[in-house]
């Protein structure tokens, strides 16, 4: 059956969730207008570039890492920042090149993962009911910033521009390349049993990198790295205004291949709360030609799961959509193999990419009110979908993180122990509790150490 028409706007005729009300429509209008005019923030080359590179995943051939923060704010666009999480994300690149001895795919949640879906849309201060944070694309943490106000979506496109050149930038002058991964610095990384392990493995790559110098070859590809940005895309008036119909700029591109491209981001994903199949973002997400992530959870029932992948991707491209299942360490072994069964045994067999997110099912509250995840939740559940997907003979080709390169204390556990009163020491961030750096690299550690064996 031929799918009914779609434009950028399109979805504006379907029910919607999550979507703020902006007090003054107008002023949105005209910023609207604004973000219409600018220019892409990344090339459709690139997102086609990525696109192959998930087809692989999908396949088999290579791994996908996507980690970041769960709420970046305005504040992060700084250089320090952006640089240690950069470095983490390689530093967690060379340990699973060298345990999956595949190609690995870098995604960042940068340069734009400004918008929050949140389950209440007020919440108490302070014995007073304020407007929840919903991201600093809509309104600010502080109290006294709580109302909605469209001029930070244009904000939001310039501090992602700037936080993307940085990372371009940075790239371009070779924080990526992998003949010094040891000038990466641990960082935080105290424990010497971990900072052993990882020397080893980053002194092997160095030696296999000599022996390649010293026959004279020299892969350009191991100089610098590919570093793809993606965020939720949960505001849809930002994302119609960046959504632009361009054609591929390759000499034997042809009038067919011009279409959609979301230039906001290489990746953009459907949430959880948003991803109801007769609703708006799955009728914004079903036109555009980027690579799309998709939320699956204990409320997706498999039926569900085949009506979206026939909508999202009718042609069936490999690669084309990545399914980001979060369940919960004790719901994981439940739910996941009947989702992987009614994928593989449809059509769509081993044309989505499984990647594993290990935080969202895991989030609890202290007896204090901190929003926390233990480490030993998140580490099983990526054990148990290892362990599954191997079972069902499927591929787990990717992670999806909530993580920054800062020494935070924001998940329990870990091999550092951190326990209920640690939490207090370092924990920064605004929305969801992330993994610091040397919990990142554990989990990076497990997957490798399950496809060495
Ligand atoms: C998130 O990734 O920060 C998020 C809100 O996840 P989910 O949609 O899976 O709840
Ligand atoms: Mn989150």
């Amino acid at each position: 059956m031929a799918s009914p028409p779609w434009n950028p706007s399109t979805w504006r005729s379907k029910p919607i969730k999550q979507a703020p009300s902006y007090p003054e429509p107008e002023k949105l209008t005209k910023v609207v207008g604004e973000l219409s005019r600018m220019p892409p923030l990344v090339h459709p080359n690139e997102i086609l570039a990525l696109k192959a590179h998930l087809r692989d995943v999908a396949q088999g051939r290579a791994f996908l890492l996507q980690g970041g923060d769960c709420a970046e704010l305005f504040d992060y666009c700084e250089q320090g920042a952006i640089e240690s999480k950069i470095k983490l994300l390689l530093q967690m690149s060379v340990v699973l090149i060298w345990g999956t001895n595949k190609r690995v795919v870098r995604i960042g949640r940068m340069a734009g993962q400004y918008a929050k879906p949140r389950s209440s849309p007020t919440e108490m201060h302070q014995g007073r009911e304020i407007p929840s944070f919903r991201g600093d694309i809509l309104n600010g943490y502080h109290v006294d910033e709580r109302d909605i106000d469209p001029n930070r979506l244009t904000r939001a496109y310039h501090y992602s521009a700037a936080t993307l050149n940085f990372i371009r930038a940075s790239i371009a002058s070779g924080i990526a390349d992998l003949h010094r991964p040891l000038d990466w610095g641990l960082g935080h990384v105290r424990d010497p049993v971990l900072k052993e392990k990882y020397s080893l493995i980053a002194g092997s790559i160095q030696q296999t990198l000599r022996f390649l110098q010293a026959i004279n070859s020299r892969p350009d590809e191991l100089h610098t790295v590919e570093l793809f940005t993606s965020h939720e895309g949960l505001l849809l008036d930002y994302e119609e205004a960046l959504t632009r119909r361009l054609l591929l700029d390759t000499p034997a591109a042809t009038h067919a291949q011009q279409a959609y491209y979301d230039s906001s981001a290489h990746f953009i994903w459907i949430g959880d709360r948003t991803r109801q199949l007769d609703h708006a973002h799955v009728e914004f997400f079903r036109g555009i030609a980027n690579p799309i992530g998709v939320k699956v959870g204990p409320t997706t029932p498999p039926q569900d799961l085949l009506h979206l992948l026939r909508t999202l991707n009718p042609d069936r491209e490999p690669g084309k959509i990545t399914l980001i299942t979060r369940y919960g360490a004790s719901s994981v072994a439940r739910l996941l193999p009947q989702h992987i069964r009614a994928v593989e045994d449809s059509e769509y067999r081993r044309c989505v990419v499984w990647q594993c997110d290990p935080m969202h099912g895991n989030t609890l509250s202290t007896p204090s009110g901190i929003k926390t995840r233990r480490f030993n939740d998140i580490y099983s559940e990526l054990q148990e979908s290892l362990r599954i997907h191997k079972e069902q003979g499927s591929y787990l080709g990717g992670v999806h993180l909530e993580l920054t390169g800062d020494a935070v204390t924001e998940c329990l556990g870990g091999s550092e122990g951190l326990a209920e009163d640690d939490l207090s020491t370092n924990y920064t961030s605004f929305c969801d509790p992330r993994l610091n750096e040397k919990q990142a690299l554990e989990l990076a550690f497990l997957v490798a150490d399950h496809f060495s064996q």
